[in-house]
């Protein structure tokens, strides 16, 4: 089910241009339009789910293969050193869109850590 507002699910429409690195039944991935490390890229589900908060057993399934895509791409783009996957939850966390999204951040040597 998708959101008609929803810029994410646009996105995996295809009504708003994306770079898109990876793509199954489940999950769709491009790279971030603000990237914050030489490797920037978001992996969603197919399905409109708004955030971790949501994830249920009904539709956990959806996580899972988003994080197995994250793995592939991982990969496949080379980050064999690392990366950090990252998936901001709600208001307090800084989360700006509102469908469940990972970030994959790689392809530098991270300096800060908050955990
Ligand atoms: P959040 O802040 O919700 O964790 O992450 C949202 C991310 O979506 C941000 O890193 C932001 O740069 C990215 N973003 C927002 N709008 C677009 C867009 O239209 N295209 C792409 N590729 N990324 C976007
Ligand atoms: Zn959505």
């Amino acid at each position: 089910m998708r959101d008609q507002n929803c810029l994410f699910c646009k996105i995996i429409a295809g009504e708003i241009p994306s770079s898109k690195v990876y793509e199954d039944e489940y999950v769709y991935a491009f790279r971030d339009i603000n990237p914050q490390a030489p490797v920037h890229i978001l992996v969603v589900p197919k399905e409109h789910i708004a955030s971790v908060a949501q994830l249920e057993e009904s539709n956990s399934l959806y996580a899972a293969k988003c994080l197995e895509a994250v793995a592939k791409i991982a990969k496949a783009e080379g980050l064999e050193k690392g990366y950090r996957v990252i998936s901001n939850c709600g208001e307090d966390a800084g989360q700006t869109v509102f469908h469940l999204h990972f970030h994959i951040l790689g392809g530098v040597k991270m300096a800060e850590k908050m955990v």
